[in-house]
């Protein structure tokens, strides 16, 4: 039988292609430096043997954990299939397809743009100033139809944060309009500047949060989403039922716990001394342009022009992320901040070119 399948997917699927995560790029390497997750795998226990029935829907334990970490009210947390289920749920949730549209800020995150194309929601792009701050006059300029503004800081890939007064004319000018949603993968590398504390005074904030970074548990797809009630309920009707599966609560309530977080301080303390040395020893490099300073735990390097370095890298098992099509960020990679012996690898092959 003859059948183009293809011809009876959704139109706005048709001509899509599938997000390229660090993974799907693939690449034979032995340091993988492309995906932000930390270098160093931790050990859980798994004792659960209830597989026979289903989880918790918002696991409490979990919930109540995440809180108290976060400064919040547990009715004020979300636990999702990571950060980026989150991300779609509010479009889901708040957004009308073919009317409703979003905004995002590059150079950003990639998956506010797709998420908000696959499902027929029109993501407006208002590009970030060339020193990566929000363009406030072009954002106000672009409310029409907006539900949803989609600020990440630390932002991914530059490292910058984005200035919280500047957040807070977002909000001004979002107010009774759209949500203001604050990406925060990677806070825990610079806590102190976290808006959490704000939600009291803003019922349209809402902040994204995850334990695929700092927390060391990308393979575990666990993250959160902090907001008033009122939007944490809208989430919960369109969040599938059962979205966290037994075990990957399990493993979060131990990464959770008072020694799970002291684990995780550790980890920002070494990510952030090894960041350090790292950019030192970037700038040294002829090959290097420029070493923009970040807030994460990654780091944006900007390459003399033609000088071809992650084609160069990828050839000897170095696997960096290539941004070199995100707008502003010609001859750009992003490397993530790996332990001492894989950033001395870079710095011996860029040494090499
Ligand atoms: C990694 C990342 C996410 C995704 O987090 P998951 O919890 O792994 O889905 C979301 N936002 C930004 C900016 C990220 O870098």
């Amino acid at each position: 039988m003859n059948i183009d399948i293809n011809k009876l997917v959704r139109k706005n699927i048709q001509s899509l292609t599938p997000y390229q995560s660090a993974r799907r790029l693939g690449g034979k390497g032995d340091i993988w430096l492309n995906a932000n997750e930390y270098p160093l795998a931790p050990h859980f226990n798994l004792q659960n043997s209830n597989l026979n029935r289903y989880p918790e829907p918002q696991p409490e334990t979990v919930i109540n954990q995440y809180a108290s970490y976060a400064g919040v009210q547990p009715t004020q947390v979300l636990v999702s299939r990571g950060a980026d289920e989150a991300i779609e749920l509010l479009m889901r949730a708040f957004c009308e397809p073919y009317q409703d549209s979003i905004i995002y800020c590059p150079p950003t995150y990639g998956m506010y743009s797709v998420s908000a194309e696959t499902l027929g929601v029109q993501a407006r792009a208002v590009p970030a100033k060339s020193d990566w701050q929000l363009d406030l006059p072009a954002i106000e300029a672009n409310m029409e139809n907006v539900k949803l503004i989609y600020i990440c800081s630390p932002n991914n890939p530059t490292g910058n944060l984005i200035n919280p007064e500047d957040i807070k004319s977002v909000l001004k000018l979002a107010k009774n309009r759209a949500l203001v949603v604050v990406d925060e993968a990677y806070i825990e590398f610079a806590a102190e500047h976290s808006v959490a504390s704000w939600l009291k005074e803003y019922p349209h904030l809402v902040i994204l949060r995850t334990l695929s970074k700092a927390f060391a548990l990308a393979g575990l797809r666990c993250g959160f989403t902090l907001a008033n009630e009122p939007v944490i309920q809208a989430l919960s009707k369109v969040i599938a039922p059962y979205p966290l599966p037994s075990p990957v609560a399990e493993i979060a309530a131990q990464a959770l716990t008072r020694d799970g977080l002291t684990t995780m301080k550790l980890h920002v303390v070494n990510i952030n001394a090894q960041k350090t040395k790292f950019v030192y020893e970037l700038r040294q490099l002829l090959c290097v342009e420029q070493v923009y300073s970040s807030f994460g735990n990654y780091v944006l390097v900007r390459f003399k022009a033609d000088s071809n370095v992650f084609k160069q890298l990828w050839d000897k098992g170095i696997i960096l992320r290539d941004q070199n099509k995100q707008p502003g960020l010609e001859n750009c990679i992003r490397i993530s901040i790996g332990t001492q012996a894989e950033c001395d690898a870079v710095i011996s092959a860029l040494n090499s070119l």
